[in-house]
This record gives structure tokens, C-alpha cells and sequence, in this order.
């Protein structure tokens, strides 16, 4: 039988039965599923130094056989796990404080390849920050001066047994290997050929080629999820004849005369290419995307008067009945001067109100509408809509997105949301959607600052909330619930909430969090709001939304239990109205200081989101994974945006001049396209 990529394992010399189960837990299936099992990571034995030369103070690389091992405890009854190595320079002893249990993997008449600091203890003794085992006693010495591929392994089969295998098949593997690029791409997109990268990525010879192997990999899965993008963008483009709204510089213009203020740069540039989509034939379907506070309202408010002056309706949907109230609020105060009277929709209207309301909607009366969920419902009506305005998109499901755009017919669509990612992140997600940031904030409000702060400090912080109340400003208290400790952390935050109503005596000092029944929660959120509540201690439930200028202290205990983005949101509940601001981050955790601090220096979301991505991985960011879209296993949203975008332009050539992809050059895309992704079938079915 002649071998493929499409080939069992099973078929490779080296596995068995029980060798194949164990690979298919590592999703290993066929010979080309091995081909691209990438190491994890690489070991740099290139530059070995000589047992005998390792010198105390030195960070050193060596290599020798162990000849004999040991536990031995310390004086404070530390139990520390040692091994004497040897090569053919002499000795020298490692040492593993509080491992005694490597004594089960280590053993004498290995080769054992160690990485580490030299210290004096007795005598020279390395204190390995890594160590892999090379080779079982009897087998040859391996071989010196290389990058050692280490794979991820599973129980039942090491990283040796795997690298063994790999290093015995990879030749034959790799002759099977057909670059789909053509060499034009290729150098355009600076990546190598595919033979020559698999061929850096399981054997290299220096650190630098194992990263070249890792991203021509890492291109081609981005490459393919971009053709996905570019395919489904195409696609949508074709079906979308849309509205085309005229330039009449009525209302629009109404309303910049009547803005207390200048837009901010940001905010022009948005509402410019905002206006450029509504003109244009084709529907709209644009995110806009920025901090609390960079002014994505006003924007859509100009937005939803553009679709006014054509003669249509405009709704802007929020995921609560606080926020429509606030946004509903902000709407009518700025539409004031132009006499326009925005309507508000909301489930908890009364049933003569709601009727009422709802009449408007289907006659055209309203013009500008503000609503929750309720604008969804079925027999809500509108008398033609031509603007959907989603804010918090991220809090609606895609059906009840749909269901307020299907209340018009194919109305342009602006999505709105507070949570900034960084560009390969919105590249990834959004492929699929025109992406527009607002990273400027107006000025002249507000500055928040932000401390963190010890137990120790406990005392002078109440001290401080004391303080604000007595001026007349209002207090967050943030306790983090997480999912796995719900219940005790629930206790601890209503354990809290007591303590601090002994402790601020005088001041009110309400309690939110998610397990309370909503009306509760919105009840408690209104007293906030209109300053009959001090201090508001709360879960995360307040993370978005809720606008209380009068705000000025947001005291987050045990910050380290948050992501950045999440303390974001926090902070962004401050520093709404003039007086100055502050976030107090409560935090005893050493290993947290400094992502905390890095926190505490810089409020632009968009550079805390690249923060968040680097030290915590995009797994941790709200939504990173997209439904029906394989893993990306070799790319690193931290460091390969340049890459990514390289890849988003050649694909959006190629479909541009391949849309289906149908031509036979293109034939190994279209099949690991509909080999890859769910939607495959559906976005590449020819005819
Ligand atoms: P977002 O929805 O992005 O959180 P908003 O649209 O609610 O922000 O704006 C936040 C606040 O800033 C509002 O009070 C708004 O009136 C004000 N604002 C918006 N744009 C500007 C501007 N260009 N200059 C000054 N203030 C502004
Ligand atoms: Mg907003």
C-alpha cells in the first residue's frame, strides 16, 4: 500500500494497537496528523558545557549519564531529589529541592540533559530549571550540539517515544508533503516553503529555524481561516443590496450645531465611514468598538438620524432595561433642540403604555427608538426600519440580533461594543464584519487613577470612602464570584456587605449580585443611581452598563482573581462625571503586582486588551473561540498580527479573483477548507 497523509498511523513501523490509542488521544489519526504534531517547545543543546567546566554563578546546558540518585532531606526537613551525572569530562551533582518523587523518573544509566543556575552547596551543584530525559540505559549516547524538539505527550507515550518516532518517519513524511502556495505567495507573505518549514520544525538546527517552520505553519492556518472570512464577506456583500441613504444634512446637521461639544478625531473618522457604508449600495453591518466613555452613542445617535432624514426609522437595542433607560435618557436630552422625542420600549411597561408605544412604532410616529429585548418581541412592528443599533452585542445570541434586524427590510446594521480587542483578535472573530475603534477619549472629564493597594492599607481606604460619601460622591465595592467557589465567594461578599454597613455607619450600603432575583437586582441598581444607596458592594453583575456619574471610588478586592479586560470594565463605572476618580485595587498576591501595576499605568483598553492577551492567552478573552472554528494551533495572537495580516490580504486577493475557489490551483484550499471548518460546505458549495 502506498503511504499518504491520509494513511493510519497504524500502518507506521513503531505502533501497535495500544501505541495507536495513545496517539489518538493527542488527535494523532493519520501519518499527516503526526507530520504536523509540532513540538511545544525546543531544547537548546547546541552549546553543551563540559560537567567538569560548569562554574559556580553560571547558567549552563549539560549533558551525562546519571550514575547514581538519591533522596535526601535537608535540615528544615525539605526533601530534595539528587542525581550525579557524568560525561567524559568528569561529574557534577544536580540537585531538586522538594521533588523527591522524580525519584520515579529518574534513574541511574540514563542520559539526562539538564538546564540551569551553578551554586555552591557542598561543593558545586546544579539546580535544574528543566531537565529531559534523552535516552534509557542501554541506548547510544544521543547525539550532541542540536535543538531538541520536545512534542507534547499523552499518558502511555512520553515526548522521547514521540520525538523517536517523529525523527524515524519524518523524511518520508515530509516527501509526501505538497506546498499549495505558489512560490509568488510564499515570498509575498515572507513565509518558507512547506517541505523545508516541516523540515525546521522537527529537526532544526538553530532556535531561529524552528520559528520560521512554526510560522510558514502558523500562515497556513490563518490563511485558511481568512478565506473563510473573505469567502463569507463575499458572499454577504453579493445578498446585500441594501438601503442607500442620502446626504440631506438636515437633523444631522441639527444635532452637531446643538452638540455642547467637538467630536473627538476618533469620532469624526468613525462617523465617516459609517456614513460612507449607509450611502453606499450595500448594507451596512459595521462594529464599532471602543472603551466606556470614548462616545460610540453620540456616533450612532448621528448614525440613527442619517436613516431619520431618509425617511426611516432607526432602534438602538441595549441587553438591560437600565442601560435602555440611560441611553433613552442621553437620546432625549440631545435630541431636545431638534425636537425630536425618542420612544422607549421596554418589557416592563404597562400594558396600555406598551400598546401605545408599540402603535407609534408601526405608524411611523416614533422615528427614534430605544429599547431592550422587548423591540424583538413578535408583535412589535416597525413602520420601516432602516438603522439597527445593537449596543453590548456580545450580550445578545445571533437569533435575536437577526430578529431586530428582520423587523425591517435589510436595514443597515451597527453593532456596538465596549470590550476592545486587540486587532488580531478582531481579525479572527470579525473577519467577517467592517471593524471600526474609537480609542480617543473626550476630554475634559474625569481622570481616573488608579492605586494598588495592600491589606495593610485597609483602614486608610475606608478612611478615604468616608471622605467621598461625606462630600456627597458614591462608592463600588467589588468582589469577585467565580464560577468553581460560587457559593463561598458569595458568602464572603454578602459576609462583606455586613461588615461594611457596621463599619460606615450613617451611609447606606446596598448588595447586587448575580443570584439575585432581577427585579431585586435592577432595585437596588436605581437606588444606586439616584443616590439613595453610598456604597454598592457587588459581584461582577455591574461589569457593564450602568452609568452613575456621581460615582467616584471603585474599591475592587482580591483584584489578582480578575482578567485585565474585566478590570477594565470596572474602572471604566468611574470617572463618568467631573470630580476625579479613583480605582483602588485591593491585592496581597505577589505573582499578580506586576500585571497589576502594568494595569494601573495605562487606561487605553485597547493596549490593556494586548496585556491581557500576552499574559493571560486569548482563551482567557470574552469569546475567543468561534463556534465551528478548528483551534489555531500554531499562531500566537500575541506576536503574529503582522502575519495574520498578510495572510487577510492574500486571501482577499484570491477570492477576489476565485471566489469559489473552484479553479483546479485551488483545489487543496477547497479541500482543507471543507476538511477544517463547519461552515466549509455551506460557504463554498459552487453554483
Ligand atoms: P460610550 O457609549 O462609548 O461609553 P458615551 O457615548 O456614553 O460613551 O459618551 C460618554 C460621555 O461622553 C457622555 O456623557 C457623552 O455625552 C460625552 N461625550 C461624547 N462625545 C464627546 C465629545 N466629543 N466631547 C465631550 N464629551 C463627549
Ligand atoms: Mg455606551
Amino acid at each position: 500500500m502506498a503511504l499518504t497523509l491520509a494513511t493510519s498511523v497504524k500502518y507506521l513501523k513503531g505502533v501497535g494497537p495500544r501505541r495507536a490509542e495513545a496517539l489518538a488521544r493527542l488527535e494523532i489519526r493519520t501519518v499527516g496528523d503526526l507530520l504536523y504534531h509540532a513540538p511545544h517547545r525546543y531544547v537548546d543543546a547546541t552549546t553543551l558545557v563540559p560537567l567538569a567546566r560548569a562554574q559556580v554563578g553560571e547558567e549552563v546546558t549539560c549533558l551525562g549519564r546519571v550514575i547514581s540518585t538519591g533522596v535526601l532531606p535537608t535540615r528544615r526537613g525539605l526533601r530534595v531529589f539528587r542525581a550525579i551525572l557524568r560525561d567524559a569530562s568528569g561529574a557534577l551533582e544536580c540537585a531538586w529541592p522538594g521533588q523527591p518523587f522524580l525519584e520515579r523518573q529518574v534513574r541511574q544509566g540514563q542520559w539526562l540533559l539538564v538546564t540551569g543556575p551553578v551554586r555552591f552547596y557542598h561543593g558545586r551543584q546544579l539546580a535544574p530549571r528543566e531537565f529531559i530525559v534523552l535516552a534509557e540505559e542501554g541506548d547510544d549516547p544521543p547525539a550532541k550540539g542540536l535543538i531538541l524538539p520536545v512534542y507534547p505527550a499523552t499518558e502511555g507515550l512520553t515526548h522521547r517515544q514521540i520525538r523517536a518516532l517523529v525523527q524515524t518517519h519524518v523524511d518520508a513524511l515530509i516527501a509526501l508533503a505538497t506546498d499549495p502556495h505558489p512560490r509568488a505567495l510564499r515570498e509575498a507573505a515572507g513565509v518558507a516553503e512547506l517541505q523545508r518549514a516541516l523540515t525546521y520544525v522537527h529537526r532544526p538546527t538553530t532556535l531561529d529555524q524552528a520559528e520560521e517552520g512554526r510560522r510558514r505553519l502558523a500562515f497556513d492556518e490563518l490563511f485558511d481561516q481568512q478565506l473563510v472570512h473573505a469567502r463569507a464577506r463575499h458572499l454577504a456583500k453579493r445578498a446585500r443590496a441594501g438601503i442607500r441613504f442620502e446626504i440631506r444634512r438636515e437633523l444631522t446637521s441639527r444635532l452637531r450645531e446643538h452638540l455642547p461639544w467637538e467630536l473627538t478625531g476618533d469620532q469624526k473618522r468613525a462617523l465617516r465611514e459609517i456614513t460612507d457604508d449607509m450611502t453606499a449600495p450595500l448594507r451596512m453591518h459595521r462594529l464599532l468598538m471602543g472603551d466606556v466613555g470614548t462616545g460610540k452613542t453620540v456616533v450612532a445617535l448621528f448614525a440613527m438620524l442619517l436613516a431619520v432624514e431618509n425617511d426611516y426609522q432607526a432602534a438602538l437595542m441595549a441587553p438591560t432595561e437600565l442601560l435602555a433607560e440611560q441611553h433613552h435618557a442621553t437620546l432625549t436630552r440631545l435630541l431636545a433642540p431638534l425636537e425630536l422625542l425618542p420612544e422607549l420600549l421596554l418589557g416592563r411597561l404597562a400594558g396600555g403604555e406598551k400598546t401605545a408605544a408599540r402603535r407609534r412604532i408601526a405608524d411611523g410616529g416614533s422615528r427614534v427608538v430605544v429599547g431592550t429585548h422587548a423591540l424583538i418581541q413578535e408583535d412589535v412592528r416597525f413602520r420601516r426600519l432602516g438603522l439597527a443599533v445593537i449596543d453590548e452585542q456580545h450580550r445578545f445570541g445571533v437569533e435575536q440580533r437577526a430578529a431586530l434586524v428582520g423587523k425591517g427590510d435589510a436595514p443597515d446594521v451597527l453593532l456596538l461594543t465596549a470590550t476592545p480587542i486587540p486587532r488580531s483578535l478582531a481579525l479572527t472573530l470579525y473577519g467577517d464584519l467592517d471593524v471600526t475603534a474609537l480609542r480617543e477619549r473626550p476630554p475634559g472629564r474625569g481622570d481616573v487613577t488608579t492605586a494598588l493597594r495592600g491589606e495593610a492599607s485597609r483602614e486608610r481606604i475606608y478612611a478615604f470612602v468616608r471622605r467621598e460619601c461625606a462630600a456627597g460622591r458614591q462608592v463600588y465595592v467589588i468582589y469577585p464570584v467565580i464560577e468553581e467557589s460560587e457559593k463561598a465567594d458569595l458568602r464572603a461578599a454578602t459576609t462583606m456587605a455586613a461588615a461594611l454597613r457596621r463599619e460606615f455607619e450613617g451611609l447606606t450600603v446596598g448588595l447586587v449580585h448575580g443570584r439575585l432575583p432581577s427585579d431585586e437586582k435592577d432595585a437596588v441598581m436605581r437606588a444606586f443611581r439616584d443616590g439613595s444607596v453610598h456604597v454598592l458592594v457587588a459581584t461582577t453583575v455591574i461589569e457593564v452598563g450602568i452609568d452613575v456619574p456621581n460615582a467616584s471610588v471603585m474599591l475592587i478586592e482580591h483584584a489578582e482573581r480578575f482578567g485585565l479586560a474585566q478590570l477594565h470594565q470596572l474602572r471604566g463605572r468611574v470617572g463618568r462625571g467631573a470630580a476625579a476618580s479613583h480605582c483602588i485595587l485591593l491585592s496581597d498576591a505577589p505573582e499578580a503586582a506586576e500585571r497589576l501595576q502594568a494595569f494601573a499605568r495605562t487606561s487605553d483598553g485597547f493596549a490593556i486588551a494586548e496585556l491581557d492577551l500576552q499574559t493571560r492567552g486569548m482563551g482567557e478573552l470574552a469569546g475567543a473561540r468561534q463556534s465551528g472554528a478548528p483551534r489555531l494551533r500554531f499562531a500566537n495572537f500575541a506576536t503574529d498580527l503582522p502575519l495574520l495580516e498578510r495572510a487577510r490580504q492574500a486571501a482577499g486577493a484570491l477570492i477576489a479573483s476565485d471566489p469559489a475557489l473552484e479553479q483546479p490551483a485551488h483545489a487543496a484550499y477547497r479541500t482543507r477548507i471543507l476538511e477544517r471548518y463547519e461552515r466549509g460546505f455551506e460557504l463554498f458549495r459552487v453554483g
